[in-house]
């Protein structure tokens, strides 16, 4: 980007900082959500290969520009923030950011902040986390089954996993269980899983597997639709359609018989765009509009070419209005290629 001083004025007077951001398609953008870092201590085989090449770490914003970009999102209008990753807690000194940008719970601007983990740090943080603003935080769990747990993490523990999750509920966060569904591994495991999550007060959510990343095995062997998982519970539960709705693309219904909540996530079934609030940050300042997309923007030039924010905040208005209409994921035997050649832990989940 250019920087000469005149066109810094020029920003300045175009720029509105403060200025909700809305898309071509009249959708407001409330929710960012933040990849702070591409790297993990787990390598789940439905979303990384075991051998990633990852980002330099001299790629990476500091956790100063993270802050100083979330910030810049929060005038604009931004209400809910998660952080996610790659494994948002292993990036080094992440409580730094987390702290900093819980000052905008303290103020009103923000209403969430809160990260999806996999729990493997979690027993470290917990505390810290809530008295840093966070009430509510996602963990991705695909089973309960110690074994199968280490296959599909290949690295993960699931008991370290499951001390993190007693550490957050102590110290008061409320957690969600996410989990993957994915054929032949966890799908007679639901209706446990269902009733573990909900005896703890627990939401369960289960996603589809999405296109993302090549990994070493073929995706159309693993995928199952949800609305199969869906119909295969009704024969067990009672599930009525509820209206809840946590900002994110999850619709939700009551199991009548734990009383407790079950989200699907459907991107491949059931488009959700169409209430789509989200952008993604990824830790290099690339701003994705869309998860299904490709397209992205640059923040990262914007924001170190002055201290002010006023052509961030123009790139920021730039990049909204490019926004899509919507993704379109679909899981093909004969299009062998992903989706979208960008693995999961670029953008988050
Ligand atoms: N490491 C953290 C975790 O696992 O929760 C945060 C990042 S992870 C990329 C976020 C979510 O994306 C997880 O729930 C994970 O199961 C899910 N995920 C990863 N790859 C996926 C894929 N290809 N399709 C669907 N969900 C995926
Ligand atoms: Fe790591 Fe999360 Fe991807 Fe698993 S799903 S490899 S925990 S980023």
């Amino acid at each position: 980007m250019n920087t000469t001083p005149g066109l810094l004025h020029q920003a300045t007077a175009l720029a509105n900082s403060d200025a909700p951001m809305v898309d071509p398609f009249g959708r407001s953008v409330t929710y960012l959500r933040v990849s702070v870092t591409d790297r993990c201590d787990f390598r789940c085989t439905y979303c990384m290969s075991e051998n990633m090449t990852f980002l330099p770490k001299k790629d990476l914003l500091t956790l100063e520009e993270l802050d100083r970009l979330c910030s810049a999102f929060i005038t604009k209008g931004v209400r809910k923030l998660r952080l996610t990753g790659g494994e948002p807690l292993v990036r080094k000194n992440i409580m730094y950011l987390v702290r900093a940008l819980g000052r905008h719970i303290e103020t009103g601007k923000l209403e969430e902040l809160t990260l999806t983990t996999n729990g493997s740090q979690l027993a470290r943080y917990a505390d810290e986390l809530y008295d840093c603003g966070v009430r509510r935080i996602n963990v991705s769990l695909d089973t309960l089954d110690p074994e199968k747990f280490h296959a599909i993490t290949r690295w993960g523990d699931l008991a370290n996993v499951m001390k993190g999750i007693d550490a957050a509920q102590k110290a008061g966060i409320h957690v969600k269980l996410n989990a993957v569904a994915l054929k032949g591994f966890n799908e007679d495991e639901f209706p446990e899983m269902l009733r573990f999550a909900h005896a703890r007060g627990m939401d369960l959510t289960l996603i589809e597997t999405m296109p993302m990343g090549e990994i070493e095995e073929d995706r159309t062997d693993r995928y199952l639709p949800l609305s199969t998982v869906r119909a295969r519970l009704a024969e067990q539960f009672s599930l009525s359609p509820i209206p809840f709705k946590t900002g994110g693309p999850a619709s939700y219904v009551k199991v009548e018989q734990t009383g407790g909540r079950l989200g699907f996530i459907t991107p491949l079934t059931h488009n959700f765009c169409e209430s789509c609030n989200r952008v993604r940050l990824t830790c290099t300042g690339t701003l994705y509009m869309c998860l299904g997309q490709n397209d992205a923007a640059d923040l990262r030039t914007p924001l170190r070419a002055s201290e002010g924010d006023a052509l961030l905040s123009l790139a920021i208005d730039e990049a909204i209005g490019r926004k899509p209409k919507g993704h379109d994921f679909i899981i093909d035997r004969k299009g062998q290629r992903p989706a979208v050649a960008r693995h999961m832990s670029v953008t988050g989940g």
